[in-house]
C-alpha cells in the first residue's frame, strides 16, 4: 500500500458567480465586461461619502432562482453586511456582503460518480455580494488599477467540506455551473472570471474523525485546473505530513504555468473583516409568495433533463450528457427531434450523432451563440428524414451539411439545387459495376481467391463514377451478388 492510500483528502468549494444582470446590485453603472477602464463607475460603486446604495432587485429573484434549484430554504429576512478590508481594488474600503442570515441556506445538490452511485454535496450557503475591482500587475508598470467590476453583483455558493477527492471537487463545480447557466443568471465564462472557485483542502488519515488543517487554493481559471490544483495541494500536504511536518492555514496562489501552488504573503491572509450590519440598506424580506412565483418559472435542470434524455430519447448515458451539458444545444436537440417523421430511436440516434459530431465541431470552431447557428434544428432534422427515407446517403449528408453551414437553405433546397438525390435504381447501378469489372480483371481473380477486404475497393470505384451519388446499401448488394454469386 502506497503512503497516498492510508490519507484521504477533504474539499470544500467556496465559488463565486457574477450575475448577468445590465446593472450593477446597488447602483444603475452598467455590468458590461471589457469596457473601457474606470468608465463604468458612479458615486455610489466608487463609496463616496453621503451616497446611498439602493438593491437591484433582479439579484434577489437570481439568488431565490439558484437556492431553489440547489435545494435550499430560502431567508425569508436577510441582511446585507460590510466586510471591511484595504485593497487597492476596493475604493470604498469595504465589501457589501452577507454574514448572518444569508439568503439561501441548507441546501444540495447530487453528483455522479463513475460507475453511476450518486453522492449528495452539502451546500452551506449561498449569499449575495459585490464584486471588487481589478489590480492590473503584468503590464509591465506600475500596478494599475480598474474599478469597473466594483459593485457587479455576485453570488457566493459555499459547500459543505464535503468532497473526498479532486474529481468530485470538479463534478460538483460542473453540476453548479450548469445550472447557472441554465437557470441564466450569470455566463458561466471562468476565462473572464465570471465564474470562479476557491478551493479549501485538507487531508486526514482513513478512518479519523477530526479534520486536519485547510489551505485554499486560488487563482484557477479552468476545471482542469481546479482538478490539478487540488491534486497538486492533496500530495503536498501528505508528502508534508509523511516527512514529519505540520500543514499550516495558508492561501495558495495556483500558477497553471508551473503546475505548482506558491504561498500568498500572509499579511494578505491575515482576516480580520470586522463585519458589521450595513446601516445604508433595509434587510431583504421575502414572503412565500416571492418564493412561489420563482419556483413556477424554474426551467428544467440540468440533471431532470439529462435523465429525460436517456428515458424518452433512449440514448446512451454518453449521448445524453454531452447534449444537456447547455440548455442551447438540449434545445436545438429537440428542435430537430421534433421535425422528424419517423421518430425511431435509429433517427433519434442519427439526430443526436449530427448533433454531437458536426454541429458541436463547428461551434467549437466558430465562437457564435447556438441561436445564431446557421444551420437550423429544423434543417438538421429535414435532413436526417430525408437520410431514412433513402433520398440522400449518409455521405452525400455530409456535403448538404456543408451547404446549409453556408447558405442557410432548407436540406431539400440544396438537394434540388446540386442535383444530390442518391440513385437507388438497382438497374442503373448494374450496369456500372458491370464496366467496373470489366476494368478490373486482375482485382476480381484476387477476390475470389480470398482477399475479400477488395470489396471496399470495388465500392469506391464505383462511388467513384456515380460521383457518390450511388445508394451505398444497393452497390454493397448488387457487388456482393456479381463477386460471389450470393
Ligand atoms: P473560513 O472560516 O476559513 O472561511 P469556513 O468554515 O467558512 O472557513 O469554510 C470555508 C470553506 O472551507 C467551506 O467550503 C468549507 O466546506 C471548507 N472547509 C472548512 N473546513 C475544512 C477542512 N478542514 N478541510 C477542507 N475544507 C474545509
Ligand atoms: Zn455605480
Ligand atoms: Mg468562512
Amino acid at each position: 500500500m502506497s503512503v497516498y492510500e492510508k490519507y484521504e483528502a477533504v474539499i470544500g468549494l467556496e465559488v463565486h458567480a457574477q450575475l448577468s444582470t445590465k446593472s450593477k446590485i446597488f447602483c444603475g453603472c452598467s455590468t458590461a465586461f471589457g469596457s473601457a477602464p474606470n468608465s463604468n463607475v458612479c458615486p455610489v460603486c466608487l463609496g463616496m461619502p453621503g451616497v446611498l446604495p439602493v438593491l437591484n432587485k433582479q439579484v434577489v429573484d437570481f439568488a431565490i432562482r439558484l437556492g431553489l434549484a440547489t435545494n435550499c430554504s430560502i431567508t425569508h429576512r436577510s441582511i446585507f453586511a460590510r466586510k471591511n478590508y484595504f485593497y487597492p481594488d476596493l475604493p470604498k474600503g469595504y465589501q457589501i456582503s452577507q454574514y448572518e442570515e444569508p439568503i439561501c441556506q441548507k441546501g444540495y445538490v447530487d453528483i455522479e460518480l463513475d460507475g453511476g452511485n450518486v453522492k449528495r454535496i452539502g451546500i452551506t450557503r449561498i449569499h449575495m455580494e459585490e464584486d471588487a475591482g481589478k489590480s492590473i500587475h503584468d503590464l509591465d508598470m506600475d500596478t494599475l488599477v480598474d474599478v469597473n467590476r466594483c459593485g457587479t453583483p455576485l453570488l457566493e455558493i459555499v459547500s459543505e467540506p464535503d468532497m473526498r477527492s479532486a474529481v468530485e471537487a470538479t463534478r460538483y463545480l460542473t453540476s453548479i455551473w450548469k445550472t447557472v447557466k441554465y437557470l441564466g443568471i450569470c455566463d458561466g465564462n471562468m476565462e473572464e472570471g465570471s465564474f470562479r472557485c476557491d478551493a479549501n483542502v485538507s487531508v486526514r488519515i482513513i478512518g479519523a474523525s477530526a479534520f486536519g488543517t485547510k489551505a485554499e487554493l486560488k487563482n484557477m481559471n479552468s476545471f482542469r485546473n481546479v482538478e490539478r490544483a487540488i491534486d497538486y495541494e492533496i500530495k503536498r500536504q501528505i508528502d508534508l505530513i509523511e516527512e514529519g511536518g505540520t500543514v499550516v492555514q495558508q492561501t495558495l496562489l495556483w500558477n497553471a504555468d508551473k503546475n505548482i501552488a506558491t504561498p500568498m504573503r500572509s499579511k494578505e491572509e491575515a482576516h480580520d473583516y470586522r463585519y458589521f450590519p450595513d446601516p445604508d440598506l433595509v434587510p431583504v424580506v421575502v414572503d412565500e409568495a416571492w418564493i412561489a412565483s420563482i419556483q413556477a418559472l424554474l426551467p428544467e435542470l440540468p440533471n431532470a433533463r439529462r435523465k429525460r434524455f436517456s428515458d424518452l430519447y433512449k440514448l446512451p448515458a454518453y449521448d445524453a450528457d454531452v447534449l444537456t451539458q447547455e440548455r442551447e444545444l438540449a434545445d436545438y436537440f429537440e428542435l430537430a427531434v421534433a421535425v422528424l417523421g419517423k421518430k425511431n430511436d435509429e433517427n433519434i440516434k442519427s439526430v443526436s450523432n449530427w448533433v454531437m459530431t458536426d454541429v458541436l465541431r463547428v461551434m467549437n470552431e466558430v465562437k457564435i451563440p447556438m441561436t445564431d447557428f446557421p444551420v437550423l434544428p429544423e434543417h438538421l432534422g429535414a435532413m436526417v428524414n430525408l437520410i431514412a427515407d433513402g433520398t440522400i446517403s449518409g455521405k452525400i449528408a455530409k456535403d448538404v451539411f456543408a451547404e446549409m453551414l453556408v447558405t442557410k437553405e432548407s436540406p431539400k433546397s440544396v438537394v434540388e439545387r446540386k442535383g444530390l438525390v442518391q440513385i437507388s435504381d438497382t438497374g442503373a447501378i448494374e450496369k456500372e459495376i458491370e464496366t467496373i469489372l470489366t476494368a478490373f480483371p486482375n482485382e476480381i481473380a484476387r477476390f475470389r481467391s480470398g482477399e475479400t477486404k477488395l470489396m471496399g475497393f470495388f465500392v469506391g470505384e464505383t462511388m467513384k463514377v456515380m460521383r457518390g451519388k450511388g445508394n451505398p446499401k444497393l452497390i454493397n448488394e448488387v457487388l456482393k451478388k456479381k463477386l460471389t454469386g450470393a
